[in-house]
């Protein structure tokens, strides 16, 4: 018999086609698109108002299955995280973060990630694979259907929904994954599904020049530039991206993003790290780089793991760098980090084996994983604020 078709792996589009071949009427994928997605519902058998034959061609023929759950962590904050075994000893984070007006998932796109920035614990890994569709989306369909079951709400669109927003801040470069990451947005905008506005879907990336400008026309979400430098040597250095894609190509491809973007500006990450991007210099630098690029800036403190030889800039650093971008009028937001007791928040959970007493405690919360995989985890994701 052929392979199950995991209906999580096919975008809007692809599930038309799919429902086409087995001889069902386009409306019949919405149909069980809403109930996928909307409903969280993975049994054929409960898609009630789907003809009893295509039940029984749907059984013979898919399934709808989101990656397994290695651990689920609540923080005293409210973070919560999921560890996502994506195969062959690999792990990605999903992180949800609820705060009162809104609930923001923090998904991962990729298993490691080749970009390697000298700050990022998953750089460090090195590149393992690119998440599927499935893979991608199966996380925001796990996380909804989960929260929505635990406060007894099992049915409903947009009204019960318990994720409001969706940052594509993980684990891996989105924009290296680019067809799997576009379908996977598509499922998270589209009305029979998650019905997500673009302004409350956001990519971030470290600046794939030519996929941002694909991505403007293919699907223009928010979207959040990783910075972290105010002139070309420090970027090469921090982010080897840059060495391909210099800062001038980088912010012309912002400036043309913003003709096809949701919001009026661009949101630059900048990740303080102390004494090396952080002075008052650096500071005035970056006003001058960006001066024509409408723009926000989310400051997030550096999250410091053992191998990488540096250090969270001060808060009186931090406050004295917004403040030189605030006064020239540009918003600033300094990152709050959340979810610190389960370690939600980067480079926490580097694998970094030279950190014994780390990786033990680690290793006693993820027992069954331990057995399993060894030493070889996923990057905790930062959570934005
Ligand atoms: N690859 C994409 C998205 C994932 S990283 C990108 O780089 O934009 C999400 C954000 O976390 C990025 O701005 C990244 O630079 C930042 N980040 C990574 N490691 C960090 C660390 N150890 N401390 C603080 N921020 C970090
Ligand atoms: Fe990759 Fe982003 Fe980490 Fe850089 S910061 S190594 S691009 S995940």
């Amino acid at each position: 018999m052929a392979a199950l078709t995991n209906l999580l792996d096919l975008e809007p589009a692809a599930l038309i086609r799919w429902c086409g071949e087995l001889g069902e009427q386009p409306f019949r994928a919405k149909q069980l698109q809403r109930w996928i997605h909307q409903f969280g519902e993975a049994d054929f058998d409960a898609m009630t108002d789907l003809a009893k034959s295509l039940r029984e061609k749907l059984k013979l023929h898919a399934t709808v299955t989101a990656p397994a759950i290695i651990s689920d962590n609540t923080a005293s904050d409210g973070t919560r995280k999921w560890l996502i075994d994506v195969g062959d000893g690999n792990a990605v984070e999903t992180v949800f973060i609820p705060e009162e007006n809104r609930g923001t998932l923090c998904v991962s796109t990729q298993a490691g990630c080749a970009v390697n920035c000298r700050f990022c614990s998953t750089g460090k890994q090195g590149f393992s694979r690119n998440l599927t569709i499935g893979e991608i989306v199966g996380q925001l369909w796990m996380a909804e259907r989960t929260l929505r079951r635990e406060k007894g709400v099992t049915a409903g669109p947009k009204g019960e929904r318990q994720i409001t927003n969706v940052v594509m801040m993980g684990m891996g470069e989105p924009l290296l994954n680019y067809e799997p990451t576009v379908a996977a947005l598509k499922l998270m905008l589209d009305d029979n599904a998650y019905g997500l506005s673009r302004r409350r879907v956001t990519v971030s990336t470290s600046g794939v020049v030519p996929m941002m400008d694909k991505m403007s026309g293919d699907c223009a979400v928010a979207l959040a530039v990783s910075l972290h430098a105010s002139n070309d040597v420090l970027r090469d250095d921090l982010v080897p991206l840059n060495r391909k894609y210099p800062l001038v190509e980088l912010l012309a491809a912002c400036k043309r993003y913003l003709e096809f973007a949701p919001r009026d500006f661009i949101t630059f990450e900048y990740c303080m790290l102390d004494g090396v991007n952080d002075t008052d210099a650096h500071a005035r630098e970056l006003l001058k780089l960006v001066s024509d690029v409408p723009c926000k800036f989310n400051l997030i403190p550096f999250n410091p793991f053992p191998a990488s030889g540096l250090r969270r800039s001060g808060a009186t650093r931090i406050k004295a760098f917004s403040q030189i971008l605030m006064d020239a009028g540009i918003v600033t937001t300094v990152r709050k980090t959340r979810g610190d007791d389960i370690d939600a928040a980067c480079g926490q959970l580097a694998g970094d084996v030279q950190d014994r007493t780390r990786v033990q405690e680690r290793m006693r919360s993820l027992d069954s994983y331990q057995q399993k995989y060894g030493a070889d985890f996923g990057r905790i994701v930062e959570i934005p604020g």
